[in-house]
């Protein structure tokens, strides 16, 4: 069964589409990375599968529903800029944000939520920081809490928008783990990722994106020189010496 069914959808701002008639089926149990360049709709993709903005036309099933219907199995981590940093709140505390779908209407966290909390603090080596303000934090630390936010929710689909920009090689490789972690599950992980390096050591799948949908289907099929220059156009300065991606 599909995990994520995007029917024809076509998401614009000002009346300005931002991507077209994008079509994906998407099973269970793989990390897709969605790659294209600045400005391509990777962000607003994410977004218009989420429900997070409206769409001027096509459907997103979600195992087989409505996205409002299965909010709680979904974990998103906006692109970091989209985040006030400077609220007050600590490390702790932005993660039992994770667990707020699963608490009753009265919303007090419960030992098995503290629990939970602990365990994915520990899991991206944050547990020595849970009290500390998040405006305080590196960039890669803040990654790190966001994941473990993410990871507290429990959630069966996990929607990153660029979660390695702005931080150190050990997370990026402690993101990386976790990706496959969550793999093994059999969860879903959809990754919004602009740099084209180790492309296909992080991703079964892909999806290329330049407004529409140029590809879609295994890293190691679509992940060729002609598609990748059919999605960056005559944006790919950065690709001319580099053999090495394909
Ligand atoms: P990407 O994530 O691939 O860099 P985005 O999805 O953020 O691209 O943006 C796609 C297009 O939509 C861009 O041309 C961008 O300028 C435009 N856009 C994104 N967000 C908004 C917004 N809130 N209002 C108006 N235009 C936007
Ligand atoms: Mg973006």
């Amino acid at each position: 069964m599909n995990v994520i069914e995007v029917r024809n959808l076509t998401v614009s701002y000002n009346k300005k589409p931002a991507i077209k008639g994008i079509n994906l089926n998407i099973e269970a149990g793989s990390v897709i990375g969605i790659i294209g360049p600045n400005g391509a709709g990777k962000s607003t993709l994410l977004k218009g599968i989420l429900g997070l903005l409206p769409a001027d036309t096509g459907d997103v099933k979600v195992f087989g529903k409505s996205i409002k219907e299965v909010s709680k199995g979904i974990s998103y981590i906006p692109q970091r800029e989209q985040f006030d940093w400077d609220f007050p709140v600590n490390v702790e505390e932005v993660v039992m944000m994770g667990r707020y779908a699963h608490l009753p209407m009265i919303g007090i966290p419960k030992g098995k939520d503290r629990d939970i909390v602990n365990r994915v603090l520990k899991k991206v080596e944050m547990e020595k920081y849970s009290k500390r303000q998040i405006r305080f934090l590196s960039g890669g630390q803040q990654q790190r809490i966001f994941l473990a936010r993410a990871l507290a929710q429990e959630s069966d689909i996990y929607f990153l928008d660029e979660p390695f920009v702005g931080v150190d090689a050990k997370t990026e490789q402690a993101i990386f783990n976790l990706m496959k972690e969550l793999k093994e599950e059999n969860k879903t992980i959809l990754v919004v990722h602009h740099d084209l390096g180790k492309v296909k050591e992080y991703f079964d799948k892909l999806i290329l994106i330049n407004q529409r949908l140029v590809a879609f289907g295994d890293a190691e099929d679509v992940f060729t020189s002609e598609i990748i220059h059919k999605t960056y156009g005559g944006r790919l300065t950065i690709l001319q010496k580099s053999e090495q991606y394909y």
